[in-house]
């Protein structure tokens, strides 16, 4: 049997462990692939700490996948054998509940995810179907092109909900997703207005960096009103603070698939007419326009590369904020 490197998680509290595991084998619609990068999540911490309760026990997690094609399995015929994929969040869907048949597959009733319902990308080799797989834009390195699959992706499916007609942004939590739908929007005319954890100088400079208008602490405000407010640290008096300063008609976006609880607030802000809303997970469609807008903008990410062994370190400096941009796992075969 030949075995493969992978961080396995076995459950809350626990480190997460360098393995030997056998090489999957792809099931019907389904593709070997040979990962060789896969991005960090909040998503995957959130995880980790046992805040999303229902993962397959042991697991492999990472769900931004850049990986080639090994292995066909039956049935799959969609990408060549060598050719580079993409495999995010969204692993597989039913394709028959009520919301996949009226094109919001992001709320199906039995979806698997990637890295949490199946083994994900923190390891040589992963399985997926082929479906779900995505074309990756050449112009970027697989370390490059990680961080898409979801900071990307739920970022802008986030930004999307934001409406066409938000003038000025803001943008709560200024990290992976952050810093990549901060290009999207200034290529699309809008003002930035970028706020991070109070002192967060680094990020602050970063923010601007990547374009943001202006960038201060999350307990400032911003130099105008927001049109739209997107929040993608987990942390639920944000969404109070941001709509505070949301014009009338405006949007508050929730990015994360957890957050802690949101305080009381009065009527009155919420009054004219601003909206509250959460973004869960993605839809094929989302994918297709963002890969294919990000090399228009042109979207770069900053990236900071952790070798697979050293997966657990990069999660704790994500909690942390110990690095701007992305985090990305590279796996090198040995
Ligand atoms: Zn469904
Ligand atoms: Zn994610």
């Amino acid at each position: 049997m030949q075995t493969m490197r992978a961080m396995l998680f076995e459950g809350p509290g626990q480190p997460l462990r360098l393995a030997e595991l056998p090489i999957p084998q792809p099931g019907l619609g389904q593709m070997l692939l040979k990962v060789h990068a896969c991005g960090v999540c909040h998503t995957d911490l959130h995880i980790v700490d046992g805040e999303l309760s229902e993962p397959k026990l042991p697991l492999v997690l990472g769900h931004q996948i850049v990986g080639t094609v090994v292995q066909a399995g039956p049935g799959s015929k969609r990408f060549r054998t060598g050719e580079r994929v993409g495999v995010p969040w969204l692993g597989a869907t039913d394709g028959t509940c009520r919301y996949c048949g009226r094109g919001q597959e992001n709320l199906c009733d039995h979806p698997t995810f990637t890295g949490y319902n199946v083994d994900g990308g923190f390891a040589e080799y992963t399985v997926a179907d082929e479906r779900f797989c995505f074309p990756l834009p050449a112009a970027y390195t697989d370390v490059e092109a990680a961080p898409l699959l979801c900071a990307g992706l739920i970022g802008y499916r986030a930004y999307r909900m934001a409406g066409e007609n938000a003038e000025t942004l803001g943008i709560y939590g200024f990290g992976a997703a952050a810093h990549i739908i901060a290009q999207v929007a200034k290529h699309q005319g809008k003002k930035v207005y970028a706020f991070t954890r109070p002192g967060d100088t680094a990020a602050q400079e970063f923010a601007l960096r990547q374009g943001a208008d202006w960038a201060g602490d999350s307990t400032q405000a911003p130099p105008e009103n927001l049109d739209a407010a997107l929040i993608f640290a987990p942390v639920g008096p944000l969404v109070v603070t941001a709509l505070k300063v949301t014009n009338k008609g405006g949007v508050v976006v929730c990015g994360g698939i957890h957050m802690s609880d949101i305080p009381a607030f009065p009527y009155k802000s919420l009054w004219e007419e601003r909206v509250i809303r959460s973004v869960a997970n993605l839809t094929r469609r989302d994918s297709e326009e963002f890969l294919a807008l990000a090399p228009q903008v042109p979207v770069k990410t900053d990236v900071t590369a952790f070798p697979l062994e050293q997966t657990g370190e990069a999660l704790e400096q994500l909690r942390s904020g110990q690095f701007v941009g992305a985090a990305v796992i590279t796996i090198i075969s040995l």
